[in-house]
């Protein structure tokens, strides 16, 4: 994994996600290297290799994230905050330690190193974590280096347990791969809600299209299809 150091300017950016004002990524990039990531076209601009090869750190965020801001904040966008890099640099760690604790925070992740930092959640008057879940078979294919599903539902039950409030993240959805309905009655008694996302064909780019046209052939139609219909 190439790390690159860098200094931001900022850590909170404006969000256009629904629901959210604010976003902070102290991590471009990201070693669990998801086939389908929406956020490799990063790679256009920043020119450091394949996606899941390299990893850019905002080495100054823990002390940009002592601004207050009001509304929503999310982390993280265009990284995983939980990522495999985190475990020994504790970057995510350092900026919820200095952060305003009256900030509304809203954390997404695919791994159960988030149970590391139940403590710091704990301090925070508003804050929600989200793990992103699936059915095995679509880790298996496409998500090499995450944590299995089993591991992120396991951390969702500890969270809940200690008063976090959660949400569960389905996605993507791949036809014929995601059992909604099984994953719902699996975690909902630890889960206070939920997003549900199908996959988008066209963000998740060639390499994963090929995978799945050329392995799940009836998944890919039901997408084809879906698309156009979204086009037409
Ligand atoms: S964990 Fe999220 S940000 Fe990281 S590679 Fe997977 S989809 Fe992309």
């Amino acid at each position: 994994m190439k790390v690159i150091e860098v200094k931001a300017k900022k850590l909170f950016v404006r969000s256009g996600i629904p629901g959210a004002k604010w976003v902070i990524n102290q991590y471009v990039g990201c070693g669990h290297t998801c086939l389908y990531c929406y956020a490799k076209f990063i790679c256009r601009w920043k020119r450091y290799g394949r996606w899941g090869s390299w990893v850019e750190v905002k080495t100054n965020a823990p002390e940009l994230a002592r601004r207050y801001v009001d509304g929503w904040v999310v982390m993280s966008t265009v990284s995983d905050p939980y990522q495999p890099i985190e475990r020994e640099l504790k970057l995510t760690r350092k900026i919820l330690e200095n952060m305003n604790k009256k900030v509304n925070l809203s954390i997404l992740t695919k791994s159960d190193l988030v149970l590391r930092d139940i403590g710091l959640f704990k301090r925070f008057e508003k804050i929600e974590i989200g793990l992103t879940i699936n059915d095995e078979k679509v880790k298996e294919n496409f998500e090499p280096v995450a944590p299995d599903n089993e591991r992120r539902i396991e951390a969702l039950r500890r969270l809940k347990e200690e008063g976090i409030r959660t949400y569960g993240f389905i996605s993507p959805v791949i036809p014929g791969m995601t059992n909604v309905k099984r994953l719902v009655r699996k975690t909902k008694k630890f889960v206070d809600f939920y997003w549900i996302e199908l996959l988008n064909l066209r963000a998740s780019g060639k390499v994963f299209t090929r995978k799945l046209r050329e392995n799940f052939p009836k998944s890919y139609e039901i997408l084809r299809d879906e698309r156009k219909l979204l086009n037409s």
